[in-house]
């Protein structure tokens, strides 16, 4: 067979510990022997991080804005003991946050469903798509502690020398606690059209959900950009493709996540996000079956793997045990990416690819190949445990049957 041509390359970015070798390994056994792969390589591996003072990431970005779409491996966000082990310069700050910052993109986090692996909800039959606004509120906020006697004020100094004044709290009685936060217009409104873009991309409604009703200022700002978006800008395309844009108060769609059946995407304050993604992961049972994926509001994607660098696994790599790593998470951000690249570069041999490749991942799970972490889960009776590299070979046999 010939090998699939790419017109356009993908920007790849390289990562550490296990996932950079389960990186190499999907290349070299499912990726590099069908297709005639044409990356532009971005090194994002902490040593050489440090060896460019992180100009690297960077590189990286405005890559992936110039191409449109890049697959990223797991990379360490350094922290104490990572400068002892990697002898580093600086502590350098995330990758994630430095590429979400440049792309002004936002997350969507989405579970990889499979037979034998219930989730704790067991009507949720399909995926929910997580959206979590990333800027602001408590995330940037100043806090005060406030003694008794003292009143509180909220001070606004406008572009005039004026002020605006307003009484949060007059602590009369008691010590207390205060706390100031803020949003932009325009960085809701790019987290709205992000989530507008991804709900048409993937043909899913999208709901939203703020508490307006008690913060009639803060939170119903939200609500009522994402309205006025929606109306001007998406309201006739949504209706061409037929999905929904809904809105509701966050304990109502908190009541109404739990009833549903999954199938849409749920775009969430920062806080809110920051909380229920963690539950939507841990409910459909693995952080290593989640995918995540980087959308900024001009349609740009970067595709990943929500989990890190599964450092435990390496180190026993590296002493020469046996890992049973999961590679799921990974190679799914591989396929998202290539059908992406195939989709915009109008290669639809490229999109089978990717939905076959996908398919004899699945098939080879719910056949009971698995790795050791969904061999845990599995409610599957004829159920096999295999090695990182094993699982790879294993899904390449079915793939071959496929193509
Ligand atoms: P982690 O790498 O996600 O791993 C946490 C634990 O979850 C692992 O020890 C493992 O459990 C299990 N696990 C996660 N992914 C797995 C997989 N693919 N297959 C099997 N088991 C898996 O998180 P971490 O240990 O907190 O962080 C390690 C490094 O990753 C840190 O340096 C952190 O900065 C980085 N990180 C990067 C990203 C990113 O690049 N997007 C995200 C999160 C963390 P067992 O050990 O019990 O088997
Ligand atoms: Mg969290």
């Amino acid at each position: 067979m010939d090998k699939i041509i790419m017109k356009t390359p993908l920007v790849e970015m390289d990562g550490d510990e296990m996932t950079r070798i389960i990186w190499k390994m999907i290349k070299d056994i499912l990726l590099l022997p069908y297709i005639d792969l044409k990356t532009e390589y971005y090194d994002l591996g902490l040593e050489y991080r440090n060896e460019t003072n992180d100009q690297v990431t960077i590189d990286s970005a405005e890559a992936t804005k110039k191409y449109g779409v890049a697959v990223k491996c797991a990379t360490i966000t350094p922290n104490a003991a990572r400068m002892t082990e990697y002898n580093l310069k600086e502590m350098w700050k995330s990758p994630n946050g430095t590429i979400r910052a440049l792309l002004d993109g936002t997350v969507f986090r989405s579970p990889i469903l499979v037979k034998g692996i219930t989730p704790y909800i067991p009507t949720w039959t399909k995926p929910i798509c997580i959206a979590r606004h990333a800027y602001g509120d408590v995330y940037k906020n100043t806090e005060m502690i406030v003694e008794k006697g003292c009143k509180a004020e909220l001070c606004v100094t406008n572009a005039d020398g004026t002020e605006t004044r307003d009484i949060i709290f007059d602590f009369k009685n008691s010590d207390g606690i205060i706390q100031g936060m803020h949003n932009l217009d325009s960085s809701i409104s790019s987290f709205a059209r992000a989530c507008f873009n991804y709900a048409l991309d993937q043909k899913l409604d999208l709901w939203f959900a703020t508490k307006d009703t008690i913060s009639k200022k803060y939170d119903h700002t939200f609500k009522d950009i994402f309205a006025e978006i929606f109306e001007n800008e998406y309201k006739e395309k949504f209706d061409a493709a037929g999905i929904e844009y809904f809105y509701t108060l966050i304990d109502d769609a908190v009541a109404r996540v739990i009833r549903s059946n999954g199938g849409y995407i749920w775009a969430c304050k920062n806080y809110d996000g920051d909380v229920m993604s963690d539950m939507i992961a841990t409910a459909f049972g693995s952080l290593a079956m989640m995918t995540s994926v980087l959308v900024s509001p001009e349609g740009i994607y970067e595709y990943e793997a929500a989990h890190g660098t599964v450092q435990r696994h390496y180190y026993k790599h590296l002493k020469g045990e046996e890992t049973s790593t999961n590679s799921v998470a990974t190679l799914f951000a591989w396929t998202g990416a290539l059908r992406k690249r195939g989709e915009l570069d109008e290669t639809p041999e490229l999109c089978a690819f990717a939905d076959k490749l996908e398919k004899a991942t699945i098939d080879t799970i719910e056949s009971g190949i698995m790795t050791g972490d969904l061999y845990l889960l599995s409610t599957l009776e004829n159920k096999t445990k295999v090695n990182t590299e094993d699982f790879l070979k294993a899904v390449n046999e079915r793939l071959k049957e496929l193509l």
